[in-house]
């Protein structure tokens, strides 16, 4: 049994989804459950109304809203040619957009926006795409069964970014969707949204639908989960920064989770975690070049010797460099320091500490400046803008690390590095550069890479 998930690109429109409807085609021998995001830009266009129209301005919302409302119809129009389909289709999108525009005239009624409403809203992006593809399904004479994942899927009620319950969602995925399997259809269904234990509508965060299909396939056992999208699999680095981006053949689940975290944006972190529980692989796919391998993501690739992987670019960081009068360890430095960390609010993203050495690197948000003009603190702070560069790979560091490490010296020498941190992790080594060095940095350290394909 497959889970494939097909990402906003791959649904943004008919073209798109007449080349979705072809692979699933091809795929459709096995059980199929076939995972759907909202069309490329809508959850952001939702949003934005909803924002726009809580803040007082209705009409600007409600072009937005109509935006969406023209882009679904000639969705309809230009993938379904069958009048019957298309009245098909017509049903269900007509209602999920008048629930749509119901939601944003109510945020401008009541002048706010909760997670609650926003996530009921937002929902209505991943409820059209996956309405219209399977009707299209249906009209290219694909048998298909519509499944509303928000019946299998059971979150806490931490709308926004809700976390799962996997023993629910286990029951549920048992109950509905394996008799489903039986009449070898394709279950087509969303991804991002699923419900809490009242029945609301729930988020699983923004990109979460790759997390979706971690989480159906982990409840399901499938065999394989299948990441569709717009690029030939995880590649040496972002292939809009480096023009020539190679695609990785394998890559482990850890390496994938460290290059997540630290901000590529290819996968959902938490995708890896149900699949790597039940040891499922994981692809990663091209939809516009089905043929392509893409990337297998596997619990252990067995590579024996330091191999650089992918690199992940964070252009705005700051490293804080804390000096304190006395050793660190003294308890009222410590929780007076753990109190300002605490209020700065910022993505940490590495952390070392020696005896009155405190080295923190971490995203900039814009108050954080003024947090540290008020606070009263026994350290000398030093905040140096850098750019970090995260190293993602295998064996990175100790034994058989030698060579990789002479060339990545030579990339050193000529943009000498802020910081760099490694020994913590044989999967990444995080570097910090002077801004301006960065992308001349990026560039050379993607050349170790390119040069051992
Ligand atoms: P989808 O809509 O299919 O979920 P995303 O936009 O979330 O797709 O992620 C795919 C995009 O991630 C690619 O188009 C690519 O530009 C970007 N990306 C950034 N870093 C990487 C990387 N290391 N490997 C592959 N893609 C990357
Ligand atoms: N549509 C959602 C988003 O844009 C979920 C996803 O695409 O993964 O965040
Ligand atoms: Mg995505």
């Amino acid at each position: 049994m497959i889970v494939m998930k097909f990402g906003g690109t791959s649904v943004a429109d008919a073209t798109a989804m007449k080349t979705v409807l072809s692979i699933v085609r091809k795929y459709s021998a096995e059980p199929l459950i076939v995972v759907l995001s909202a069309c490329s830009g809508i959850t952001n266009k939702i949003l934005k109304a909803m924002e726009i129209s809580a803040a007082g301005d209705k009409n600007k919302a409600l072009d937005i809203y109509r935006e969406i409302e023209i882009h679904h119809l000639n969705l309809i129009n230009e993938l379904i040619d069958k009048k019957k389909y298309k009245e098909e289709a017509l049903k269900p999108v007509k209602k999920l957009l008048d629930d749509l525009k119901n939601f944003i005239e109510a945020a401008n009624l009541l002048g706010e926006l909760t997670d609650r409403t926003s996530d009921s809203a937002v929902a209505n992006g991943e409820l059209l795409s996956t309405n219209i593809f399977e009707a299209a399904c249906r009209c290219y004479g694909i048998e298909s069964v519509f499944l509303d994942i928000r019946n299998i899927i059971c979150t806490d009620s931490a709308f926004g970014s809700a976390s799962v319950d996997f023993d629910e969602t286990s029951i549920a995925a048992k109950e509905t969707i394996s008799p489903l399997f039986g009449n070898n259809k394709p279950i087509i269904t969303q991804g991002f949204i699923a419900s809490d234990s009242f029945g609301r509508t729930t988020t699983l965060g923004r990109g979460g639908s790759d997390y979706s299909a971690a989480i159906i396939g982990w409840a399901v056992d499938a065999g394989e989960i299948q990441i569709w999208t717009d690029v030939n699999g995880v590649m040496s680095g972002d292939p809009r920064i480096l023009k020539n981006a190679c695609t990785l053949p394998e890559m482990s689940f850890t390496a994938i989770r460290w290059a997540s975290y630290f901000g590529a944006k290819v996968l959902h972190p938490d995708t890896i975690k149900p699949a790597l529980d039940n040891n499922i692989p994981v692809r990663v796919l091209n939809t516009f070049e089905m043929e392509n391998p893409g990337t297998t993501i596997l619990n252990n690739t067995g590579m024996k010797r330091a191999t650089l992987q992918s690199l992940v670019l964070q252009k705005k960081c700051m490293l804080r460099k804390f000096t304190f009068p006395d050793n660190i360890g003294s308890k009222k430095t410590e929780s007076r320091f753990q109190s300002l960390i605490d209020a700065l609010e910022s993505k940490v993203y590495y952390q070392c500490r020696a005896e009155n050495l405190e080295i923190y690197l971490t995203d900039v948000p814009n108050h954080d400046e003024e947090l540290f003009l008020g606070i009263d603190f026994e350290a000398a702070v030093e905040n140096i803008p850098v750019s970090a560069i995260f190293l993602i790979g295998e064996m990175l560091t100790g034994m058989g690390s030698g060579e990789l490490f002479s060339k990545l010296g030579t990339v050193f020498e000529k943009y000498p590095p802020e910081a760099i941190f490694s020994g913590m992790s044989n999967e990444f080594i995080v570097t910090a550069f002077r801004p301006d060095d960065a992308e001349s940095a990026l560039k050379a350290l993607h050349e170790i890479i390119v040069s051992s394909f």
